[in-house]
């Protein structure tokens, strides 16, 4: 039991300044974002947000996938949503990797054969936010009221630049 045992120590310490304790899950600002798994977006402070403003919705690539998709309809009728983001990233591994250089580095990490295993890959990442978009406004259970952005953020500067 010692595999986890300091980020255990760390939530004890977090804990001690829970401050969040009895809230509900509804977006306060009425946001959603779908983003990149990556380590360098943190999705809440680069809007100015906090813990019970957002849903986010992650995945390698920000791609809006059904997941994606089942959450985005969550979030609108049931937690507050009235306004998405889509935020693919700069310098991202799913749009500067194909998917048989991804299979290659997965397989060589692996030790085995890895060609079975799907990956999402983005061959033209703006396209791919457009049509991600769109997919989100054309959604039958998402209103028009509700505002969508496609947007990508640039892990070098910390700045999102919107394209739709
Ligand atoms: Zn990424």
């Amino acid at each position: 039991m010692t595999d986890f045992d300091d980020l255990l120590a760390a939530n004890r310490t977090y804990a001690e300044q829970f401050a969040i304790g009895g809230f509900d899950g509804i977006a306060h600002a009425g946001v959603a974002i779908v983003t990149c798994m990556d380590s360098r977006i943190d999705p809440l402070n680069m809007l100015g947000l906090s813990a019970g403003d957002a849903k986010i919705f992650r995945n390698p690539g920000g791609r809006v996938t059904d997941a994606a998709l089942e959450a985005l309809v969550l979030g609108v009728h049931l937690l507050n949503v009235n306004r998405i983001l889509v935020v693919p990233h700069t310098r991202c591994a799913m749009a500067s990797n194909s998917e048989a250089e991804l299979h290659e580095r997965v397989g060589q990490s692996a030790g085995q054969d890895a060609s079975w295993q799907r990956f999402n890959v983005v061959e033209d990442q703006v396209a791919a936010l457009e049509e991600d978009v769109h997919r989100v406004r054309a959604h039958p259970l998402i209103p028009a009221s509700v505002r969508v952005g496609g947007f990508v953020y640039d892990v070098d500067t910390g700045l999102l630049d919107q394209k739709y």
